[in-house]
């Protein structure tokens, strides 16, 4: 299947940490984490529409200002999600500047600013042209896992200890639509853009009679189908894709617990495995995970793939041993689901 997220760390496992997931063929994108995104290119920053931040420690943070930079001037909402304290920290950021002449853009950025508590959701707007004042009262609405539904996706988040409240995220696709392309060849038609118009058509529910406009192998010409004909066809329903994230979290009870649960069966975790086992006392200390135990997490919620990163920089010269510790134990927990069956003598 051809995967809707292709999710990407946006530097190695040693750098700032920042997920990119790029929306297939959209053009749409989410960040979980805002480290340095100095590696990500001005076109793919401009893509982005969501950003999920775990905490606001420097290195997952700092790479608003270069997003607000190229930002400015462009029509468009852009929601940034933190955790306790997130508006206090944004209104720090925005009061470092002076903004004076952004009334002469025509087109106005808005930040929509949402910050998570345990029962609520706390939202204010900054509009670029209200020089980045907030816009009136907060809205506040309740918290109950689910920070954003669309028809084909959802993104929750759980509020992990990490010190300080930490955030790790999930995405989710509702179903993944998978075109087949002996269907497409049935009915004469070829890949382009209206194939995504006639998936978000399905995520939407639409009437079975909708008429959707394709795109004929034939020079190009438009070619018009109801909706149930089109599924009948060229679709075939599959479960959705879910990609988990989790940066930063103490190994403690109640944090394995959430874990477990937000990223459970994911086709792709990311988590942090800053220090190796033998090293769990600094660890424990600084509230943040072993590679061992992220890859037993990994295991434990049956992830398909796992992607350890945020290595401490005193593994600098070795970081294949964190990689390798944390997917033994990756194997180790997942057990005998995906270890080879035992060869008979
Ligand atoms: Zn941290
Ligand atoms: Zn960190």
């Amino acid at each position: 299947m051809r995967p809707s997220f292709c999710p990407r760390l946006v530097n190695g496992p040693f750098g700032d940490p920042g997920l990119y997931i790029p929306f297939g063929f959209q053009h749409r994108a989410i960040m979980f984490d805002l480290g340095d995104i100095s590696a990500l290119s001005s076109k793919d920053i401009l893509k982005i529409s969501h950003i999920f931040v775990t905490h606001t420690h420097m290195d997952h943070f700092a790479g608003f200002d270069r997003l607000l930079r190229l930002m400015i001037g462009r029509a468009k909402k852009l929601c940034i999600y933190g955790p306790r304290g997130f508006l206090k920290n944004v209104e720090g950021k925005l009061a470092g500047y002076t903004w004076n002449l952004v009334n002469n853009y025509s087109d106005s950025l808005v930040l929509e600013i949402a910050e998570i508590h345990a029962h609520e959701v706390i939202r204010r707007q900054f509009p670029c042209l209200n020089q980045f004042k907030a816009r009136e009262e907060p809205d506040i609405a309740p918290f109950n896992g689910r920070l954003l539904e669309e028809s084909g996706l959802s993104i929750n988040a759980a509020i992990l200890d990490h010190g300080i409240p930490c955030l790790g995220f999930t995405i989710e696709e509702r179903f993944h639509i998978n075109i087949r392309k002996n269907g497409l060849a049935t009915l004469s038609l070829q890949p382009g853009p209206w194939l995504q118009v006639f998936k978000k058509s399905v995520y939407d529910n639409l009437d079975a009679a909708t008429r959707i406009e394709a795109e004929s192998t034939h020079k190009g010409q438009l070619t018009t189908f109801r909706l149930s004909e089109l599924m009948a066809h060229i679709a075939q329903i599959t479960p959705g894709q879910k990609v988990s994230y989790v940066a930063d979290a103490a190994y403690n009870v109640t944090n394995i617990k959430k874990i477990l649960s937000l990223v459970d069966h994911s086709d792709h975790l990311f988590i942090e495995a800053a220090f190796l086992d033998k090293h769990s006392d600094t660890a424990r200390a600084k509230n943040h995970l072993t590679a061992r135990q992220a890859g037993s997490l990994a295991g434990r919620a049956r992830v398909k793939q796992i992607t350890p990163f945020h290595f401490s920089p005193r593994y600098t010269e070795c970081g294949q041993l964190l990689e390798a510790e944390a997917r033994q134990a990756y194997r180790d927990s997942f057990g005998a689901a995906v270890a080879p069956p035992a060869r008979k003598t």
